[in-house]
């Protein structure tokens, strides 16, 4: 049997499509392997969201030289730069574009020729114990730093509600226990069906299997979260309380410059009033640091800004000019040394936040789905609350996968300890939900 061997950088769309792509080719015979490992197929599926991500796009199709009797990269990394990519690594045998990446497993097999049906649906979700299920692509927002809606496509499509349901049913079936809803832009799930619906008709609908699974939401932009969602999510103890918000700057000039459609008042109005409705939220964010003409005042402005909103959890993103956006040409360019001093200040803050968060639940009970490997510095288990907090725990390895009712007894040092204190995991969510008020 051939073998394939798929790696994936990037979101967690690009995640899903990679299991698509995995799902396809095991169908016409391929096995997956590990991306260490010797196989006659390797597929790079690549991200350009930053030069990061790029050069480690790249190192990765440099790794594979050699390896295989036939690579194919694909992504966003190779839907960007084509004909680089082709010029830089002659030996890579296919190219194919986001569009196409959905149909590899045909384009390899039959040289083009569609006689597999495309995949469309994923039926598990290879080596993690939750599964990302993507509900929607494209993004026609054009904030200025950002490649995305030139990679992805400015058009908004969304997969129909019976389609991602039957996805999410067998998922549940399969056993996996936490579904994470993502998109390109997830709040603009559904304004392109007919007729329109929204993420929050789309929960309403998966409300059949809330005894089964807990759904997470991935990013949402700001000013795409409605009041009937907020509200959904307060009166559903099976969906995480947990908002990801990207805010990318704490300061107004800059954030106009971004071309965000928020101000920084509609941003903390807004969590004001989500922590009104769900006052158990987390709210985690993004933050860009280094944006062209980002001075010392606007830095210091965004880090007082954080600190006010109370943030779970920080993800700190270094500006890297990327070809075609509007702040390519914007200047002057922040120095890469400056860059990396305010990430890491920005970093400091965040843990200390993540800290101040996880502090708050000291002494209360949380459902944690345990992860299937331990800590690799502690060796114990842990795994993610509903809240995002990530807790370690003592406890058997038949625990792994499962949901796993956890009390906070120590936060420090960054690390959050918990003590088991029931594994039914077959109580239903809302269930536990309950016991634990
Ligand atoms: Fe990029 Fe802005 Fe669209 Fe997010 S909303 S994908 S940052 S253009």
């Amino acid at each position: 049997m051939d073998k394939v061997a798929l790696a994936t950088l990037g979101c967690k769309v690009n995640q899903y499509e990679t299991e698509l792509i995995r799902e396809q080719l095991e169908k016409s015979g391929f096995k997956p392997v590990s991306f260490g490992e010797k196989a006659g197929l390797y597929i790079i599926n690549t991200c350009s969201v930053t030069e990061k991500a790029a050069q480690k796009s790249i190192e990765l199709i440099k790794k594979a030289r050699d390896r295989s009797s036939l690579l194919v990269v694909t992504g966003c990394y190779a839907e960007a730069e084509k004909e680089k990519l082709r010029e830089m690594f002659p030996w890579v045998d296919l190219v194919v574009g986001n569009k196409e990446k959905s149909n590899i497993g045909n384009i390899i097999d039959g040289n083009g020729k569609n006689h597999q049906e495309k995949q469309t649906c994923i039926g598990n979700f290879n080596a993690h114990n939750r599964a990302f299920v993507k509900v929607e692509d494209g993004c026609n927002q054009f904030c200025t730093y950002c490649i995305i809606p030139y990679v992805r496509g400015r058009e908004i499509r969304s997969r129909s509600l019976s389609e991602v349901l039957r996805e999410m049913k067998d998922l549940a079936e399969q056993g996996f226990k936490e579904i994470v809803l993502t998109g390109i832009n997830l709040g603009l799930y559904g304004t392109d069906l007919n007729p329109e619906v929204k993420l929050v008709n789309l929960l309403k609908k998966a409300e059949c299997l809330k005894e089964k699974i807990r759904i997470r939401l991935s990013s949402l932009e700001p000013h795409l979260l409605s009041i009937e969602l907020i509200d959904f999510i307060a009166q559903s103890s099976w969906i995480c309380p947990h908002l990801h918000l990207p805010l990318q700057s704490g300061d107004a000039e800059i954030l106009k410059r971004m071309g965000r459609r928020y101000t920084l008042e509609d941003y903390s109005r807004l969590l004001r009033k989500v922590r009104e409705k769900i006052p158990s939220v987390a709210i985690t964010s993004d933050v860009m640091v280094g944006f062209p003409g980002e001075e010392e005042s606007h830095f210091s402005n965004t880090h007082r800004f954080l600190q006010e909103m109370k943030f779970s959890r920080l993800h700190i993103f270094r500006f890297s000019p990327r070809k075609g956006t509007r702040a390519y040409s914007i200047k002057p360019h922040i120095e890469e040394k400056v860059k990396k001093e305010r990430s890491k200040l920005l970093r400091d803050l965040g843990n200390k936040l993540s800290q101040d968060f996880a502090s708050q639940f000291l002494g209360k009970t949380l459902t944690v789905l345990a992860e299937d490997q331990p800590d690799t510095e502690s060796g114990l288990l842990f795994g993610y609350a509903e809240n995002y907090i990530r807790i370690l725990f003592q406890g058997e390895e038949e625990l792994k996968n499962r949901l796993v009712r956890v009390r906070l007894i120590e936060v420090k040092d960054g690390t959050a300890l918990g003590k088991i204190v029931n594994t039914r995991s077959s109580m239903s969510l809302r269930a536990q939900a309950q016991q634990s008020q």
